[in-house]
């Protein structure tokens, strides 16, 4: 098994909690990696808000912070770009890993304005979404269990779509359908997730990294960078329990159990470690 099968093997643990192991989507990583590799300018988008709590959950932004680490590694420029719920996440997951990366805070209703300045001031070559509400084809953003949030969510959709426009490369990761990038298999997510036909996200990005959570498939990613750069681009197991550690210090909750405690998407520290030492022992034995 080639690398970059045995990433996807490991990143897609436990999609059959949500429906998900069917989607068969094979070749993203690696397509997304080598868009990645061409990259100078990525904007990385992301925060989940939890209704109930009105804070940002802790899958997303860990992910967020490792695909930035990895390109400033790389001396490329990443911008993460998230709402009010997710700022004090961000700015505590960054500082914590000491990354330079510049933080941008887009608001409610300034949605269109906000996305066009953005696109003008950094140029980017790419935009990632991970883990990032994304509207469905009526226009509406919904939890995985079909809460509407689209009252409190800025939409990040019409960057994404602009971004289309405009020729540049798009990646979404996600693990429940209702993520921007879902739109690649948006019939597959209303037939099969729950709440699927009401939830499923509608813009389809290049690439779609599905995994058993966000996070993942973004260390995924950063170990696919690191696979084509021959250099380890991912950081270590202690860091990201430090990481994990500060986000939850601030608040951060688990978006499946909305408690905040030291768990992504309803699962312990010790599997998201494990799933992070597997992920570290492929990019070891690669480079
Ligand atoms: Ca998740």
């Amino acid at each position: 098994m080639n690398c970059f099968k045995k990433l996807e093997k490991i990143m897609t643990y436990g999609l059959d909690r949500r429906g998900m192991e069917g989607a068969n989507l094979t070749g993203e990583l690696k397509g997304a990696a080598m868009a990645l590799k061409k990259a100078n300018t990525v904007l990385i988008v992301t925060g989940f808000v939890i209704r109930d709590r009105l804070f940002g959950e802790t899958d997303g932004p860990i992910g967020a912070v490792s695909v930035a680490g990895a390109l400033e590694m790389l001396d490329k420029n990443a911008i993460i770009i998230t709402d009010i719920y997710s700022k004090k996440i961000l700015e505590t997951a960054l500082k914590s890993v000491d990354l330079k990366t510049v933080l941008e805070i887009i608001n409610k209703h300034d949605e269109t304005i906000f996305h066009e300045t953005l696109l003008n001031k950094y140029k980017p070559d790419c935009l990632i979404s991970i883990e990032r509400p994304g509207e469905t084809a009526d226009g509406m953003m919904y939890s995985m269990t079909g809460e509407c949030i689209s009252s409190l969510v800025p939409s990040m959709d019409p960057l994404f779509k602009e971004a289309k426009n405009r020729g540049i490369c798009t990646i979404g990761i996600g693990d429940g359908g209702n993520e921007i990038g879902m739109g690649k298999i948006k019939q597959y997510v209303a037939a099969n997730v729950p709440y699927g036909d009401i939830i499923a996200a509608s813009f389809a990005t290049d690439y779609l990294i599905l995994a058993g959570v966000s996070n993942w498939g973004a260390h995924a990613l950063v170990a696919a960078m690191s696979v084509l750069f021959n250099r380890d681009l991912l950081y270590n197991v202690e860091t990201g329990e430090r990481l994990l550690r500060a986000i939850v210090d601030v608040g951060a909750v688990n978006g499946i159990t909305k408690q905040n405690t030291l768990t992504v998407d309803g699962l312990g520290l010790d599997e998201n470690i494990r799933i992070l030492n597997e992920i570290k022992a492929v990019v070891e034995e690669a480079v």
